[in-house]
Formats: structure tokens, sequence, C-alpha cells
């Protein structure tokens, strides 16, 4: 079995139109909005260019169906986008800087289809992992309303259809994206049977969001973990926070499936972001989820992308996480890694030990199988 690969043309077609990063108004000079098709488009680029392409199966993505998207959000959210959307202006998701050009209502379908369909091959055996480039992303749209450039949540999305036609139950949720996962959370905060963790730069984004008493709600207290790591956090508070908090976690709570919410602003260099992470960390910490998947849930692992705006090196981050995945090397090699590699600060502080370390009191909580489920 091989690894899945799921990308469409349609993809780096979302308009986010001509923001000044993510600011439009008085003084602010039309440019571009940080979420723009670049990062994928050329992450795409590069695996064909690399040869990573011939290595990949590809996995055809379907647009999700209003049916796929009401198991998560509401009928109004839906309204409100497929009625701006046919607008010729567009509209935007939910805040106010998360704009969407004509027909982004249904690329944003076939972005949430995509990770169905990612889902749908690995639990169909068709391959063992599988990782959805798919835009716009996902993990800041909540049941209600979209936001942070998020109009669906793609990951819930998947794993409610897998649930309700695939006989999925229990699924662990990793999201290393610099900002905190509060949309897949919150679709997810009162089932026990959904656990996610979430590793994000303290207090980015949303403010006031992903503190480490953020735990769940109701039956599922206790199936959210939140590592709110500081900024300038690097290759060693990273490390550490997955093999003290991440794996300890979802090998308690025992899934049938791993997905990741991958985003790639939580490397060096990001303008969203302040931590130092480097490509051959994001294939660190892919190699220590596959070993888990394979230990717990026969390989079975599906990253979905989500953030990461730096046009130049979010490719290298995604091909060295495929490189990983496949086993494949393309000899395609990141040349700022030998150099931020070796920036002072990348090894694990005091101050991250402590944030990684209280989190890691909270384990006992982390819902468990029951004998029957296992
Ligand atoms: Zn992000």
């Amino acid at each position: 079995m091989g690894t899945g690969w799921v990308w469409h043309e349609l993809y780096g077609w979302h308009d986010t139109g001509k923001a000044a990063g993510f600011m439009t108004g008085p003084g602010l000079q039309p440019f571009g909005h940080f979420e723009s098709p670049e990062s994928k488009t050329r992450f795409a680029s590069l695996v064909e260019v690399s040869g990573m392409l011939d290595h990949l199966v590809r996995v055809p993505a379907r647009p999700a169906t209003e049916a796929d998207l009401l198991r998560v959000h509401a009928e109004e959210h839906l309204a409100s986008m497929r009625e701006q959307s046919a607008d010729p202006r567009g509209g935007d998701m939910g805040d106010g800087l998360s704009p969407f050009g004509h027909g982004g209502y249904d690329i944003a379908r076939w972005a949430a289809g995509g990770t169905m369909a990612a889902v749908r091959a690995v639990l169909g055996g068709q391959v063992e992992n599988a990782y959805a480039l798919v835009r716009p992303p996902g993990h800041h749209a909540v049941p209600e309303r979209g936001m942070g450039f998020c109009m669906f949540a793609n990951i819930g999305v998947a794993i409610r259809y897998a649930q309700a036609e695939l006989g999925l139950r229990r699924v662990a949720v990793v999201d290393w994206d610099v900002h905190h996962g509060n949309g897949t959370e919150a679709v997810f905060a009162a089932d026990p049977d959904v656990l996610t963790v979430s590793l994000h730069q303290d207090g980015n984004f949303p403010p006031d969001s992903g503190t480490i008493g953020d735990r769940g709600q109701g039956d599922g207290y206790g199936s959210a973990l939140n590592v709110p790591l500081p900024a300038g956090s690097g290759r060693g508070a990273y490390l550490h926070a997955m093999d003290r908090v991440v794996l300890p976690a979802v090998r308690a709570f025992h899934p049938e499936l791993v997905m990741v919410a991958s985003g790639f602003d939580s490397a060096n260099g990001d303008p969203l972001g302040r931590m130092m992470l480097t490509s051959g960390v994001y294939a660190e910490m892919t190699r220590r989820l596959m070993d888990l998947a394979g230990e717990l849930c026969g390989g079975r692992l599906v990253i979905s992308h989500e953030g990461g705006y730096s046009p130049v090196y979010v490719p290298f981050c995604g091909l060295a996480v495929l490189e990983t995945l496949t086993g494949h090397k393309t000899g395609v090699d990141d040349p700022y890694e030998p150099i931020w590699s070796r920036w002072p600060g990348q090894e694990l502080a005091d101050h991250q030990r402590a944030v990684v370390d209280a989190v890691a009191e909270l384990l006992a909580e982390v819902p468990r199988p029951t004998l029957s489920d296992r």
C-alpha cells in the first residue's frame, strides 16, 4: 500500500483578493492576502518537479454535499456562504478577515470533499496513509460560521462522514499549525470519541483561545488537549511536546485513525507565526505519528493541509512530510534546513518545558476506550 495524494487545480483558484496581509482600509495599499494560492500551488508544483508525484497514489477529490456539511455546520452558515458566493464580488467567511471570490462556496466544498476522499481511501485500504493538500483550510471554522481563512471544518466534516457512512468511531486529531485548532476542537468538544490535540503559539489566533485549561465539555471533557507553546519555540520544544503529550495521549486514547491538521506556519520565516521549525522537524513529527499509527491502528494516518504562508518555504516542509510518508527520498534538499536548524533557540528551553510538562499532568483524563471498543 502506498501514500495517497489529494490535490485539485481548483484549490488554487480560491480568491482571497488584494488585502495588505489580511487587512484593507485607509492607508493600506492593496497588495496580496497572506492566504494566497502560492504556498499551496508551489507545494503541488514541487511535488511534481521533484518526482515525488510518481511515488504517490492520486486520490480523486469530490465536492462535499450539503448533507455532508450539515453533519457539522448550521444551515444558516451554508445559506450565507451560498448566497455570497453567487455574488460576482464574492463575500466573507464570517469574521471580516476571510474573503472569498465568486464561486468560493463550491471550491470550499471541494476542499472538505478532498479531506473526505483521503479518509475514504485510507479506511478502504487503497492506501496506508494520505496527504490532502486542500484549500481553503478548515481548522478555524466553527459550526456556526467561518473564520481565520476557513469556510468549512474540512477535518470535522471528513470525520463525521466516516462515522456516519464508513463505520469509523474513534479518531485522534493532532494539529501542528501555529494557530489554535479551535474549529476542530469546537466540533468535537463534547464528543469523547474524538481526541483533539493542538500544538500552537500561545495567544496567537484566535485571541484567548487554546489555553491549557481548555479541555472539552460535558461528556467530552478531557478529550481536548492544548499545548500553548511560547513564541520562539523550535525543534526541542515541539519534539518534547510530541514525546511528553501527543504520543502518550493518542496511545491512551487508542484511535482507529490518526489525523493531522498540517499547518506549516509553525515554520521559521512564516509571516503569521513566530516559531522556528524547519522541514526536518515536520519529517521527525511525521515519523513519530506514522510509528504510533502503526502501533495502534494499522498505520492509518490522514494529513489535511491547513495554514502556512511562506510561498518559498511551505513547499519544502510539505515535501519533507511526503518523503517520510512514502519512504522515498527525491534528492531535492531544503536549502534552508542547514542554516535555520543551527540557529540558537532550537533546543528546548526551561520555560517551554514548563508548559509542556503542565499539559502532561492532564493525560490521566484523556478518555480511554472501553473493553468493547478494543
Ligand atoms: Zn495557521
